[in-house]
């Protein structure tokens, strides 16, 4: 995996660019993405195939494969994925309702974009268990 590392991000672990990686061509610009909120580290995009009337994706800028990966070597950046979600859930109106933040993690969980991602969704009422 060929890895691009900025001045900013100290070239250790995951903290990189991956040439490969969908979300960080959508972080670069390289692939577009309907965009709700950034931050410094942090981005929000609206999901490509909407489960519900809000689904909006929230990353790390930097590149880490899943939720570990980022719990252990970035506590605060995740809180930060986890702040924004509730910025953009504010944002969507769907606060006051009720919302769903999820982390896909490995393959049992149907993660599909090795990227990790908060899915945060909402506008409708959801069932549990989920599928
Ligand atoms: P996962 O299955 O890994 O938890 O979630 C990956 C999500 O990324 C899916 O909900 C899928 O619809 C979304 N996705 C896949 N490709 C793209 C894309 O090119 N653009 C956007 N905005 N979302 C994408
Ligand atoms: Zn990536």
């Amino acid at each position: 995996m060929v890895a691009e590392c900025g001045e900013s991000s100290g070239g250790q672990g995951y903290d990189c660019a991956v040439a490969d990686c969908l979300f960080c061509k959508i972080v670069a610009g390289d692939i577009p993405a309907e965009r709700v909120a950034e931050s410094s580290r942090t981005l929000a995009f609206r999901d490509i195939n909407p489960q519900a009337p809000t689904h909006v994706l929230v990353i790390p800028k930097d590149h880490y494969p899943d939720l570990a990966s980022l719990a252990s070597s970035d506590a605060d950046l995740l809180a930060e994925v986890a702040v924004q979600a509730q910025q953009v859930a504010d944002a969507e109106r769907i606060s006051a309702g009720g919302y769903r933040v999820v982390f896909n993690t490995g393959a049992e969980a149907g993660q599909t974009v090795l990227h990790v991602h908060a899915h945060l969704l909402g506008g409708r009422r959801m069932a549990w268990p989920p599928g």
